[in-house]
């Protein structure tokens, strides 16, 4: 943490005292070099730094302070971000019902194109290696008579992020700077003591470089609050002197968006759409399949780097056959096929279709992926971060620079979104009661109602990771099917994990 600075007490210290000090010093810049001032800059314009501007813009206690943001990429680009209603991006988030009740509030969730965004209201959960299995039924909690509640809402990213621009658009450009197409080139304690404004030998002054020809010419910048949403290598919180812990996985998730076949069985009621998850121990992580409209669904399957290595380099009816006989076939028969030579005779589907009739098949399973959205099979090495702590003088952190997870339960984003609706809520109630926004004091309400819950989220999701990835049939696996089975026949713990995944 950085030391807290001789200026921090400045508050403490009488208008006269302090005005003697700063006329009795010498100085060396001129008033051009001055910053600009920002009540609240934020590094950062992903899902986690648009949702704090658009937060801000939207409480009329906030909407007046002076904000800026500063992206690297171009903002522009992702504003008009358009695809074929047949097209789907395979940078898929699911978020929770209080995420969305949140985009609600602040007037983004309008602004999303909901033609793209697809409810699911059931989730079966099973283990490959055991087959025990959970099911999570939404539409079972409602009457026949309401539309089934939603236990998520699939979003593609940059759907959610179009949205966000949008909004913060629409609340004008009054004391907003966007600065796009520009990075951050570097971040240092302000030591310019000015007697007739605010000390500014506490703040942070950030340089900004811009990274796209044709952009406007560095800046200075201060921050009376500056905000780190810049992911996970975050400049901020590097600037902040703030440690981390956490290691990597060793494992990669590969995306891909996919088109399926009909259910053997139609869902009741027809509008009920299922996400799929199977924890594959033998292959080092789960393959999920969630839900995209018109019977599309995005793929993310955590397995190890020479698996997603295979996986990518094969011919797409190969990859479709891994896909879907991960859904559906033993771990030994699996295991088999993800070392089969591509220059084989017998094609993956062959041994597919093959293996099939040998297989009791899962009781409830997805329906076959028939075709793979060219270009979108990708894959991401996987990670575990925590910040080890969330603010520090003048700086707090939101989103993937504060936490990363695994995502075998889909919620980083969604705690980001969690972590930006309680820190515009810390800052609108700074404003209301005539707090400096950037005071430790006032970032710890933030900090205490957010370090916790990420921190038993990221530490379920790690400890579920490490649970499902010790294969064979001895003491973990028997815990796993225990824990599966017995949560399944115990309403009351079911309807607990329920809410949990709601983010209630
Ligand atoms: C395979 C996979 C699947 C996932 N699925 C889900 C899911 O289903 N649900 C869910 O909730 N989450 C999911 N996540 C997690 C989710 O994608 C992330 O938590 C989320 O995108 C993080 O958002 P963020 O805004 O905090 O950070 P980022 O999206 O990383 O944004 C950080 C931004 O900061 C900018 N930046 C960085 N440095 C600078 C600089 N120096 N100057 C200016 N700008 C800078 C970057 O350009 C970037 O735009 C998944 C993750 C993976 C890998």
């Amino acid at each position: 943490m950085r030391p807290i600075s001789r200026a921090v007490l400045r508050p403490y210290v009488c208008q006269t005292c302090r005005h003697g000090i700063g006329a009795g010093r010498r100085r060396f810049a001129s008033q051009a070099d001055s910053p600009d001032l920002y009540d609240v800059v934020c590094v950062g314009g992903g899902p986690a730094g648009l949702g704090l501007m658009a937060a801000l813009r939207a409480s009329p206690i906030t909407s007046k302070l002076r904000v800026a943001l500063i992206e690297t990429q171009d903002l522009t680009k992702a504003q008009a971000w358009n695809l074929e209603p047949t097209q789907y991006s395979n940078r898929v988030s699911s978020l929770t019902p209080s995420s969305v009740a949140f985009l609600r509030q602040i007037g983004a969730y309008d602004h999303l194109d909901v033609d793209r965004v697809q409810d699911y209201q059931d989730m079966q959960v099973w283990d490959g290696q055991t087959g025990s299995r959970i099911s999570f039924d939404w539409s079972m909690e409602t009457s026949p008579f309401e539309d089934p509640r939603a236990v998520a809402t699939m979003t593609e990213n940059a759907n959610l992020v179009r949205a966000l621009l949008r909004r913060i658009a629409q609340s004008g450009d009054e004391n907003l700077s966007l600065f796009s197409n520009s990075t951050v080139a570097s971040i240092e304690t302000g030591s310019d003591l000015k007697p007739e404004g605010p000390d500014l030998s506490a703040w942070p002054i950030l340089s900004i470089k811009p990274t796209g020809p044709g952009e406007s010419t560095p800046k200075r910048i201060a921050a009376r609050l500056l905000v780190g949403a810049d992911g996970i290598n975050s400049p901020v919180r590097s600037f902040a002197d703030i440690s981390t812990h956490g290691w990597d996985y060793g494992r990669h998730g590969i995306v891909a968006t996919l088109a399926l076949g009909d259910l053997d069985i139609p869902p009741f009621p027809a509008s009920k759409r299922t996400a799929y998850q199977r924890f594959l121990p033998a292959l080092g992580g789960p393959i999920a399949l969630l839900p995209l409209p018109n019977n599309n669904a995005t793929l993310v399957w955590s397995t190890t780097p020479e698996n997603a290595a295979y996986l990518k380099s094969l011919s797409t009816p190969s990859f479709l056959a891994m896909v879907n006989a991960a859904f559906r076939l033993d771990m030994t028969d699996l295991s088999y096929m993800m070392g089969m030579s591509s220059s084989s005779d017998i094609s993956h589907q062959d041994e597919l279709t093959w293996r099939t009739k040998h297989t009791v098949l899962p009781s409830q399973i997805p329906p076959p992926a028939t075709a793979v959205q060219e270009g979108t099979v990708a894959s991401f090495p996987l990670r575990f971060r925590h910040a080890a702590q969330y603010v520090s003088p003048r700086v707090a952190l939101v989103g993937d620079a504060a936490h990363v997870i695994h995502p075998l339960a889909g919620q980083g984003l969604n705690l980001g979104l969690a972590d930006v609706a309680s820190l515009s809520k810390t800052i609108q109630y700074a404003v209301s009661h005539g707090m400096d926004v950037g005071d430790l004091l006032t970032l710890e309400r933030y900090s205490s109602e957010r370090y916790l819950p990420n921190a038993k989220i990221g530490g379920a999701c790690d400890l579920l990771h490490k649970m499902y990835t010790v294969p064979g049939e001895g003491p973990v696996a028997w815990a796993r099917s225990l824990g599966l089975g017995v949560v399944d026949r115990l309403p009351f713990v079911k309807s607990f994990l329920m809410k949990n995944a709601e983010g209630y």
